[in-house]
């Protein structure tokens, strides 16, 4: 941690080197055996809390060649960061009355619906040339994408997807982090066969956890997201990934509690011992789930055996942690603790919280001290 970010309630340090790292890691698993799938990268939300404005350069470096937003602002902000000739695709679409600007953008739309492909294709007329897309169809989710009805109807007119210029067939898991799921054999049929019925495209399926079903998945082009992240594809077993995030607070003051004290809002913690308690400047007005109120946990990274348990309700700057069973091990104000880091991971976090790596991320705030561990390319 450097010096301004004592002047922060929190610092979080976002590893580069680690999206890299991911990057290639995906890339050697899809490319096993001579396969020749490409890795695309899901850089939706400010790339999942960590910013896109700097993962997108290192993920392009590292070979990237294809990246999906999710709203046409984002792609519009992205567009001047990454090459002009590498597509960003736009997941929801033109949304009504704005294919001109996305179009004008150099963005590439997703086309989910017979709405979203008629509003493309209208614009391709009055353009009196072929416009890029992908299509989406939904193979089972019932999320995005046109639907197997439509798909059939639209296949027996040659005119249906006319002034499409088609990049991409996809489609989306609904159940790819539990691979005992029937739902996973189920949508990849329904994609093998709905996509013969569109035009002729590179195809693409999963994003990260399909990745890890195997290569029946992973057709011509994946979208991982989280896996990049360091969230792990593969939950319940080892996170084969390298963990990218760690966010660290130093300890504002201490004091020992007698048994039968509470601590914070609605007393929801009572002391059952003597106990020494360390205050940290994070709460929820950071994006520090409220949810993490009496669990959870911090580590001090010199004797990471040792349980930290948030106690008592995360306050909206603050939070209480219970360092009794560090022992006479000194904890000065200003010492850091993880709240995310090697010896509590991410995964830790989310359980913590009742929720799952991605709203982690994507939830963390802006309150945060953030330094960036650099890439240096190979
Ligand atoms: C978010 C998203 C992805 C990336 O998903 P991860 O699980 O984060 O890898 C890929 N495709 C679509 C359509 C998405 O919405």
């Amino acid at each position: 941690m450097d010096v301004a970010a004592q002047w922060a309630g929190g610092a979080l340090t976002i590893d580069l080197g680690a999206i890299a790292a991911n990057y290639r890691q995906l890339t050697r698993t899809l490319t096993q055996n001579g396969a020749k799938t490409l890795c695309a990268a899901a850089i939706k939300a400010d790339a999942y809390g960590l910013g896109a404005s700097r993962v997108a350069p290192v993920l392009e470096q590292a070979g990237c060649r294809h990246f999906f937003v999710a709203h046409l602002s984002e792609g519009a902000a992205l567009r001047s960061i990454i090459s002009r000739d590498i597509p960003i695709f736009v997941l929801h679409g033109p949304p009504p009355g704005t294919s001109e600007d996305l179009l004008e953008a150099g963005l590439t739309p997703v086309l989910n619906s017979p709405e979203q492909l008629e509003e493309w294709q209208t614009l391709a007329r009055k353009r009196e040339r072929r416009l890029p897309a992908a299509i989406q169809l939904d193979s089972g989710m019932a999320r995005f994408g046109l639907t197997a009805e439509t798909i059939t109807a639209l296949a027996d007119n040659p005119d249906s997807y006319a002034g499409i210029d088609p990049m991409l067939v996809m489609s989306h898991l609904a159940c790819a982090d539990t691979p005992e799921s029937p739902a996973n054999i189920a949508q990849l049929e329904a994609f093998r066969r709905l996509s013969a019925l569109l035009p002729e495209a590179p195809r693409s399926l999963s994003a990260s956890s399909g990745i890890f079903l195997g290569p029946d998945w992973h057709f011509d082009l994946v979208r991982p997201g989280a896996a990049l992240y360091g969230i792990s594809p593969t939950p319940g077993q080892p996170n084969p990934m390298t963990p990218v995030v760690r966010l660290q607070a130093r300890v504002i003051q201490t004091r020992t509690i007698p048994e039968g004290q509470s601590v914070g809002y609605g007393a929801l913690f009572t002391a059952h011992r003597p106990t020494r308690v360390a205050l940290l400047g994070i709460g929820y007005g950071d994006g520090f789930h409220r949810s993490t109120s009496n669990r959870g946990r911090a580590v001090l990274p010199s004797h990471p055996d040792v349980h930290l348990p948030i106690i008592g309700r995360v306050s909206m700057d603050s939070l209480a942690i219970d360092i009794t069973d560090l022992g006479e091990i000194p904890v000065p104000p200003g010492t850091s603790l993880d709240l995310i880091g090697p010896h509590n991971t991410l995964e830790d976090a989310a359980d913590a919280a009742a929720t799952i790596g991605y709203e982690i991320l994507t939830d963390l705030g802006g309150r945060y001290h953030r330094s960036y561990v650099s890439y240096q390319p190979a």
